[in-house]
């Protein structure tokens, strides 16, 4: 930046604001926050975040711009789209354009437990705007190991959810601990999602991530929005959660996530446009239920031991075993970001 525009105060507003300060908006400047995944969410709590004067961000994603991310998605365009442009990239190149003194750096990689630490390591707060479960439990990890602030942001239909976890409270496993069975859940690729409510969400997941940096006390638990009735429900969901007592993170101090325990196998199968991908947990999948949530993206096969679905130029077919072959690309990160788009868990 130069000329006129350096001698202006960019964040005159924040430091008026009580709550933040001179002295909040420094803490904010000397800050670093690593956002896992640009979908929707993520590119909103990043733009978020760099105008709010956040000195330092990491985004990381392994999937390219498309031109249904448009709706909703911040920070992309249609030359984005047609370029196929990784979205981590095109994410900085815009985040960068808007505030060029802002150190950003786009990761384009599949967040895993081999590299996990070594990119989510020295931030201030690890804000998980991912799709997937996998890689939700292997963020809320990482921050116990690191011991930082984790935010958790998600979006689908029209309800919306943010989970706030300091370190010495109960982590993320403990708030997830009953969740449905394998294919029962609904995903944006299935049920959609109002295109309004992933920036409502990341401005109220960024606002725990803002508050904690600046030195102001966050608030901590899970909180569900629904957005579409004209009457917003929100309830805040186990605020008085303890620990539970099989959570292998607070209660034994392991981080299996980081170990690789309960990732997906992920294999190109040979000599075939094929990869099968093998979730960990291999929970057998409730494949009726599955199957009402993808007649609405294609057309779905089903009998009593696999379900065959088309979507996206290539076939899904998920086993009773939950296995899953993915076939009509040999790309073992497209298959990884189908299945979790459409059979997710
Ligand atoms: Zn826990």
């Amino acid at each position: 930046m130069s000329g006129p525009l350096q001698t202006q105060d960019r964040h005159s507003r924040s430091r008026l604001f009580p709550g933040i300060g001179p002295e909040g908006q420094e803490k904010i400047r000397r800050s670093s926050i690593a956002i896992v995944g640009v979908g929707a969410v993520g590119a909103a709590a990043a733009e978020m975040a760099v105008r709010a004067g956040v000195g330092r961000l990491t985004l990381i994603d392994r999937d390219v711009v498309e031109l249904s991310n448009l709706s909703r998605q911040f920070l992309f365009d249609e030359r984005d789209a047609e370029e196929v442009a990784p979205k981590a990239e095109a994410a900085a190149r815009r985040l960068k354009a808007i505030d060029g003194g802002a150190d950003v750096r786009g990761v384009v990689a599949d967040l895993d437990h081999t590299n996990a630490l070594s990119l989510l390591r020295d931030h201030d707060v690890i804000f998980d705007a991912s799709d997937n479960f996998e890689t939700r439990l292997l963020a809320s990890d990482a921050a116990r190991s690191l011991g930082v602030l984790s935010v958790y942001a998600a979006c689908v239909g029209d309800e919306g959810l943010v989970a706030v976890t300091r370190p010495e409270s109960p982590c993320l496993r403990c708030y997830l601990e009953v969740l449905p069975p394998a294919g029962s859940g609904p995903t944006c690729d299935t049920a959609g999602v109002v295109p309004t409510l992933p920036p409502t969400i990341a401005g109220i997941a960024m606002t725990e991530g803002l508050k904690a940096v600046s030195g102001a006390r966050v608030s901590g638990g899970v909180l569900s929005l629904h957005a579409w009735d004209g009457a917003w429900r929100s309830r805040r969901l186990f605020e008085s959660a303890s620990p539970s007592p099989r959570c292998p993170v607070c209660a034994d101090g392991r981080y299996p996530a980081l170990e690789g325990e309960g990732a997906s196998e992920v294999v190109k199968l040979c000599g075939r446009s094929a990869v099968q991908v093998a979730p960990a947990a291999r929970e057998r999948p409730d494949l009726a239920a599955l199957e009402r949530r993808l007649l609405r993206v294609g057309p779905v096969r089903r009998s009593e031991h696999l379900l065959s679905a088309e979507v996206e130029n290539v076939s899904l077919t998920v086993f009773a075993d939950g296995r899953c072959v993915v076939r009509g690309t040999g790309d073992p990160l497209r298959a990884r970001t189908l299945y979790e788009r459409y059979i997710g868990r």
